[in-house]
């Protein structure tokens, strides 16, 4: 993001005293708020605020093809498809042009670290919270050294 979020990130991430707290402070209100899933790659602002990781095969670019006419989820009919949501939400907030950005894979050695934490040091994508989806680039591939 820039070179102070990325120094704010670096300190948080030597201490385990302080990593930790922010961790269980994001993961409980995202609990809470989105039924997070942990994966410490947050999409939340691409996806209309709807966890995507919450669909049963964790899919990032879109439905597996197998949703139901009904809107429910193929693995889990008395469910709806996550997908389903998340269009159906982004449509409500005229946000559905964002849905055509791709997700590279999740990286799952960030499962369970902190997101803000892995934004603020530039392995993921930031807050998009615009109408228009932003180009960015990422500065770090690594995880980070604390979990
Ligand atoms: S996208 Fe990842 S970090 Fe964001 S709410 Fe879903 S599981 Fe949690
Ligand atoms: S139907 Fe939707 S929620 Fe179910 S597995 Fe496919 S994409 Fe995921």
């Amino acid at each position: 993001m820039s070179k102070l979020s990325e120094a704010i990130a670096n300190i948080c991430e030597k201490r385990q005293w302080l990593y930790k707290p922010i961790l269980l402070m994001e993961s409980g209100a995202k609990k809470l708020i989105f039924r997070c899933q942990d994966c410490g790659q947050c999409v939340l602002s691409q996806n209309a605020f709807t966890c995507c990781m919450r669909c049963p095969k964790q899919i990032r670019n879109g439905p597996c093809g197998g949703t139901r006419p009904n809107g429910r989820c193929e693995v889990y009919p008395n469910r709806a498809c996550i997908w389903w949501l998340i269009h159906r939400r982004a449509k409500r907030l005229g946000v559905v042009h964002k849905l055509k950005k791709y997700h590279i894979p999740a990286d799952r050695r960030l499962q369970y670290t902190s997101a803000w934490m892995n934004m603020f040091a530039g392995r993921i994508l930031p807050l998009q919270l615009g109408k228009k989806p932003k180009e960015v680039t990422l500065t770090k591939k690594d995880p980070p050294p604390l979990r």
